[in-house]
């Protein structure tokens, strides 16, 4: 959540390449955007409520060479100019861009109004340069100072810091993700790569609990408590600018839910012992638990059944934030699978340190490499979708089920078996997203696309699934859309289906097909407008969407219409897919 973005160095157009930079970041929060430049010796501010990607490079033609912005995603505050970041310090040397929240924020800004310091916006972030600033009376040094404040904060946050007296910036991590970029001119540090990927691709990970300050020309990173400087490798990103981009496409979401034709070969391509020995480590577990948020959780879920139906394993899933209380279950024996599209969910994070607290080992599904996810479970698996940037999921999705279904054929030593269904199923999928049927999907959403409830169905893996396409559907055209399983209907939801009511049924061609298309006719008795997601068609179905037949992996491919169905039902109501409203992207927040 929320976008940082700065750079310090040699050249002198820090002010519009962070402009661009955040850009790229604008998916993490978009509701107001803001920059801080040294210029004449001293900070100075432009920031604006809406969007940044409305903002022109040329309107930010001063000349610096030290700056600092912001995307925001509010949570302390409401949507205003004042609110927005970057936040300054009285005599405006410092300016502070945060993500998270500062806790005790309150008790600090009382404190600091006591000593005569005036605040001037609504935020928990603005205490950062205040309090900065009275430490710094006490020591001229800019990074002592920093870290003295980071000791007073309670909460998750990561902030970036810049001074224009030392030339500097620095940058603290306590939960929520930082990275450097080392250039040729200087560095750069962000809270996502995307932000400077077309300066460098050399990246240095802050980890948590750790600091890190540069001038542009030397860089120390250092622990957060104790001040003790730590080497740090530096590792080259492997993701193209090219993948990073909309291309042809309008929106990052329809480009993404077309990149399935080749994300889930790209997903299944995995080192064939890694997954079995990861097999054995489920096979001899003792309880292993499978957690993720949103549409990772989706994942879980399905998961669930691909574990029962192909290895006939009994694997518990929950979401992880309600995880806590599971953690009577573990042991040293029990292990966590956690899913994660970027490798950051506060959620996920904080599951995996109440399973590490028990002795259990994790296991991490996320997307992007060198996340903090990724590098601190005891076993790590990419999906290599490429870089996710609308903030409704979908190749990150199916690109999970991938590899979660791999690993439970190999769990019943059918690796071989997996991998050419997974194989067999991208290429349907690349068969099934040709332009013709993306129209027909298209004509389908403006027939309905007034229609104010939608209701999706599903059963065993489908039924995850018919939860997942009510994610889809919610969260980018706000129109109101629930996932039952379909057996569940007559115990309540049927109440709710009027004449004309849209129905999706996912179906597949599987031991529950019948049931599911009972429950369609049941539908249908109520007035209920039946949409088939299937691989046959049925006499119940109004409308037919032919899916490929998949066999075990059909959740994989049945979503995939569904989720074409949300993005042109968000652009039919004229909405923006790729930032729908109160939502951002990686939730580093609990
Ligand atoms: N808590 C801060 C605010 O509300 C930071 C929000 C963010 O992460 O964008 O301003």
């Amino acid at each position: 959540m929320c976008g940082i973005f700065g750079y310090v160095g040699q050249r002198n157009d820090a002010g519009s390449l962070v402009i661009d930079g955040l850009k790229n970041l604008e998916y993490r929060g978009y509701d107001s955007w803001g920059v801080a430049c040294k210029t004449n010796g001293k900070v100075t501010i432009e920031k604006e409520i809406g969007k940044i990607s409305t903002v022109e490079r040329a309107d930010f033609a001063q000349q610096c060479s030290l700056a600092a912005g912001h995307t925001r995603w509010a949570t302390h505050g409401g949507v205003t100019k004042l609110n927005a970041h970057p936040h300054a310090n009285s005599n405006q040397t410092i300016a502070v861009v945060h993500n998270g929240i500062i806790e005790n924020y309150q008790e600090i800004r009382e404190g600091l109004k006591q000593k005569g310091h005036s605040f001037v916006s609504e935020t928990d972030s603005e205490i950062i340069p205040h309090l900065i600033e009275e430490y710094m009376k006490e020591t001229d040094d800019f990074a002592s100072a920093a870290r003295r404040a980071c000791k007073d904060f309670d909460g998750r946050f990561g902030f970036l810091a810049l001074n224009t007296e030392s030339n500097t910036l620095v940058a603290a991590r306590r939960g929520s993700p930082l990275i450097v970029g080392v250039g040729k001119d200087g560095y750069f540090i962000a809270s996502d790569i995307p932000a400077f990927m077309e300066h460098t691709k050399l990246v240095q990970y802050l980890d948590d609990g750790e600091m890190v300050v540069t001038d542009g020309t030397n860089i120390i990173f250092s622990d957060l408590e104790t001040g003790e400087e730590i080497q740090k490798r530096e590792i080259e990103i492997t993701w193209s600018v090219e993948q990073a981009q909309k291309g042809e496409f309008d929106h990052f979401m329809l480009k993404e839910i077309m990149d399935q034709k080749e994300s889930v070969a790209r997903a299944v391509n995995q080192n064939e012992d890694q997954i079995i020995t990861l097999a054995e480590a489920i096979n001899n577990a003792q309880g292993t638990f499978l957690v993720g948020c949103g549409t990772a959780a989706k994942a879980c879920m399905a998961a669930e059944y691909f574990f029962s139906v192909i290895a006939e394993k009994h694997v518990n899933f929950a979401p992880a934030s309600e995880f806590k209380l599971y953690h009577h279950f573990l042991k040293p024996e029990s292990l966590l699978i956690v899913v994660s599209q970027s490798g950051e969910t506060a959620d996920v994070l904080e599951a995996m340190k109440i399973a590490k607290s028990k002795g259990s080992k994790v296991l991490a599904i996320c997307n992007v490499e060198g996340s903090t996810i990724d590098r601190e479970a005891d076993y790590s698996l990419l999906i290599n979708a490429g870089p996710e940037r609308a903030v409704a999921s979908t190749k990150a999705l199916t690109g999970q089920m991938a590899v979660l279904m791999l690993i439970a054929y190999a769990m019943n030593d059918k690796l071989r078996e997996g991998q050419k269904l997974l194989l067999e199923t991208s290429s349907k999928i690349n068969d099934m997203l040709n332009p013709r049927y993306v129209n027909f999907i298209e004509e389908l959403a403006e027939k309905i696309q007034d229609k104010s409830d939608l209701f999706i169905i599903g059963k065993s893996w489908n039924y995850p699934m018919a939860l997942e396409s009510a994610i889809k559907i919610q969260e980018v055209s706000y129109v109101h859309a629930e996932g039952f399983a379909g057996g569940e209907l007559k115990h309540g939801p049927i109440a709710l289906i009027e004449e004309g009511t849209p129905c999706i049924a996912l179906v597949g061609n599987d031991e529950v097909k019948a049931d599911i298309i009972s429950n369609a006719i049941e539908l249908k008795a109520r007035g209920g407008f039946i949409v088939g997601v299937a691989p046959e068609n049925n006499e119940v179905f109004d409308v037919w969407i032919k899916v490929p037949d998949a066999g075990t992996a059909q959740a994989i491919v049945n979503i995939i219409p569904v989720q074409a169905l949300a993005y042109f039902l968000a652009v039919k109501r004229g909405k923006d897919p790729d930032m729908p409203r109160n939502l951002a992207k990686s939730v580093t927040v609990k």
